[in-house]
């Protein structure tokens, strides 16, 4: 399976908040074996927001997309993902009986604050107030981190991949040195290998089958030059 994920938000692209949400998504997907193929930011604007989950939608198997819900004037990530499918809003009779049962009454929530696009599914908001939905394969969460991963382990089965085992090596020498083994670790091994350094390298060593990632990791550890 291969997922995208959308982030939306004035106050991420300003710099003003870190998208926490993003990563963490990305984290959860990859742990449960989907492929995360791509991450963006967008606007707080209708057509932005729009556009990108058209594209995402018919790009990937699943998108994700958080931030934006609620009825203040900034939160416009409904009309955006309605927009994409051509569909309007419309109040959502499920999720207004879910918040009534959280205890607030019909007459208090603001307007708008239960309103989906037309035919999708509403997702209960178990830690805050502004109700999810899924849209085709389109599932959209609320911004507030903690309201956003409540409602990812709520669906969380749906999301489903292939896990792939990992293991981190640390070597002390140089990227450049590594080169001909990264290439050696690649054709003798067939997994895939990232090399991230820093004072030393951090090598992440990737394969569908867990034994043969081990070889390679205890391969790559056994060819390490000493200082
Ligand atoms: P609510 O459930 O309250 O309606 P919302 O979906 O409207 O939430 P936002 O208004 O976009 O969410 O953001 C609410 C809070 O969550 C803000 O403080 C915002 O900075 C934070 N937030 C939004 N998106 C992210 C993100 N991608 N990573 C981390 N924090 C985020
Ligand atoms: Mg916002």
């Amino acid at each position: 399976m291969r997922a995208g994920i959308l982030t939306v938000g004035d106050e991420l692209l300003a710099g003003d908040t870190v998208d926490t949400n993003a990563t963490w998504l990305a984290e959860r997907l990859t742990d449960r074996g989907v492929t995360v193929e791509r991450i963006s930011t967008v606007p707080d604007r209708t057509e932005a927001i729009a556009e990108l989950v058209a594209e995402y939608s018919d790009r990937y198997d699943v998108v994700i997309v958080t931030g934006g819900l609620g009825p203040t004037h900034d939160d416009v990530t409904m009309d955006g993902v309605a927009a994409a499918f051509g569909r309007e809003l419309r109040t959502d009779e499920q999720a207004l009986e879910w918040l009534e049962a959280d205890g607030y009454s019909r007459g208090d929530l603001a307007t708008g604050t239960a309103d989906l696009p037309e035919g999708s599914d509403p997702l209960h908001n178990e830690a805050g107030v502004a109700p999810g939905c899924i849209l085709e394969n389109v599932y959209v969460f609320p911004g507030v981190p903690d309201e956003m991963k409540a409602m990812f382990e709520s669906v969380a089965d749906r999301f489903a991949g292939t896990i792939r085992h990992v293991e981190h090596v640390t070597i002390d020498e140089a990227e450049s040195a590594l080169i001909e083994r990264f290439a050696q670790l690649r054709e003798q091994f067939g997994v895939k290998v990232g090399s991230y350094p820093g004072e030393t390298v951090r090598v992440k060593i990737e394969h569908e089958d867990e034994s043969v990632v081990r070889e390679a990791a205890a391969w790559l550890e056994a060819n390490a030059v000493v200082s």
